[in-house]
């Protein structure tokens, strides 16, 4: 152990309680019980394997409204959103538990012989999770490790613990032998950094952010170690004169404030044709003063608090002068880490609030000329992760899809993330895909083997 957290609830600023954080030591015990219980897992009948998933997915489908009560307490998720989030495992669970049966390899036609492959497991997992969405996120990368036949080490963040400590309890209830999940609390420096150090640990799956990716991915180099990274993302909402405007606005502020902003995959640049950028912002400001923000344990809320004191004071660095802010929506006073939805407009495509990752509630509105223009400005960042267009001409929508350097799109929506699509980033948003059909695939190793046949 080295030493202890306390995680604090952000809507109240209230200790929720104290959790041990593991040291190098335990991690590497950790990874060594993983490494021993790599063989069962793996040699375990796939029906067998597959059932212990199912099971898994059924205790988590019992415990949602705990789940979800933790998530609250502990991230400040709107109790809606953290009903989803844990529903989320459960789906993922479910989807790749369909997987250890199906995980076939091919035959190909070879001279003299049979040629075969097998999908191997890749060995020891361990995922590094992030605080803005630590169940679903978790999930994407243990449930089609685990189906593959590897075993898993979860290291949730230092803030937000709870739920991934909670989801061990059920993956124990529901049959999954103890060594083949593991949550380890701790700090990124000490456990994420053994996950990276330690040779038993085959892949390791980061999703954080794009500075501390780079690190994960420079030290998995060494081992020419297995690496999903999921990082940041800088994504544009570009809408056209020709779209169901009022469609178009009225969404627009839960495409960006859903989590308070807090996500990878928020459209914090809203791009408008010039002609309707005007009447654009007279319809969104009372969308976004319309914005239910509060208690996140209220049915009716819809956007939570930020995740700590130290997250507020970076949202609120990225702020420009006083006069950038075109209007605001409502936050609680008093206790808790609010940050009312703010809209930035005009302002220029040079500053901080637009040319980086804010990660909170704030988005900026610019304006663009064309079809060209808007694709150029959407791509006018290190980043490629999501974005929206909003358009009636099918034509135009194609195009732009293929236009903007981004892994997920949605047309005329902000759709989130399905488990049954695949979801990651284009240039520094991320290295691989996680969900949909083919994540599997990411936690095996390709063997072929030739049997010759010739007497
Ligand atoms: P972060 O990079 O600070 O931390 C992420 C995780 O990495 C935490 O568990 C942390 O403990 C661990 N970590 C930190 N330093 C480490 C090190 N040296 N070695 C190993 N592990 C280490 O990010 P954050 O502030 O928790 O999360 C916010 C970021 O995550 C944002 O940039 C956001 O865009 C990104 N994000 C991306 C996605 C996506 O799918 N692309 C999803 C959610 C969040």
């Amino acid at each position: 152990m080295t030493g202890t957290v306390e995680v604090i609830n952000p809507a109240t600023e209230r200790v929720v309680r104290e959790v041990s954080l593991a040291s190098a030591d335990e991690t590497d015990a950790a990874i060594d019980r993983a490494h021993a219980a790599s063989p069962a897992w793996r040699d375990m009948a796939p029906a067998d394997r597959a059932r212990l998933l199912r099971r898994f997915a059924d205790a988590v489908d019992r415990d949602i409204e705990h789940l979800a009560g933790l998530e609250v307490a502990n991230s400040g998720h709107t109790i809606g959103n953290a009903r989803g989030e844990a529903g989320n495992v459960r789906d993922v669970l479910e989807y790749y538990a369909a997987a250890p049966e199906r995980l076939t390899g091919k035959q190909i036609p070879v001279p003299s012989g049979v040629n075969i492959t097998f999908a191997e497991p890749v060995g020891v997992v361990g995922v590094i999770v992030p605080w803005n969405f630590p169940m679903p996120i978790a999930g994407w990368g243990f449930g089609p490790a685990l189906a593959a036949g590897n075993p898993v080490i979860v290291k949730p963040a230092e803030l937000t613990p709870l739920t991934a400590m909670r989801l061990a309890e059920l993956a124990r209830e529901a049959g999954i032998p103890d060594d083949v999940f593991q949550v380890l609390p701790g700090k990124g420096s000490v456990v994420g950094q053994r996950f990276v150090a330690n040779p038993k640990v085959r892949k390791v799956v980061f999703t954080g952010s794009t500075e501390v990716g780079k690190q994960i991915m420079a030290g998995c180099a060494d081992q020419v170690k297995r690496v999903t990274l999921e990082l940041g993302g800088n994504n544009a909402n570009i809408v056209f004169s020709d779209a169901d405007l009022e469609r178009a606005a009225t969404t627009a502020p839960y495409g960006v404030f859903d989590n308070a902003g807090q996500d990878c995959c928020a459209r914090s640049r809203i791009l408008v044709q010039r002609d309707i950028y005007h009447r654009f912002l007279e319809l969104l400001e009372p969308a976004v003063r319309g914005v239910v923000v509060g208690d996140p344990a209220d049915e009716r809320t819809e956007m939570g608090p930020l995740i700590s004191a130290a997250h507020r004071e970076q949202v609120r660095s990225y702020l420009p002068a006083e006069e950038a802010v075109a209007f605001r929506g409502s936050a609680p006073d008093g206790p808790g880490f609010w940050f009312p939805p703010t809209v930035l407009a005009p302002i220029e495509p040079t500053e901080r609030a637009v040319a980086e990752e804010v990660f909170g509630p704030v988005v900026a509105v610019l304006p663009f000329t064309d079809e060209d223009d808007a694709v150029r400005i959407a791509n006018d960042t290190d980043y490629g992760l999501s974005g929206s267009i909003w358009t009636r001409d099918v034509g135009r929508a194609m195009r732009v899809s293929r236009g903007v350097e981004a892994g997920n799109l949605s047309v005329n929506s902000h759709s989130a993330v399905r488990y049954w699509t695949p979801f990651g980033g284009f240039k520094q948003s991320g290295l691989g895909r996680e969900l949909g059909p083919d994540a599997v695939q990411a936690f095996t190793e390709t063997k072929n083997v030739f049997i010759a046949t010739e007497r």
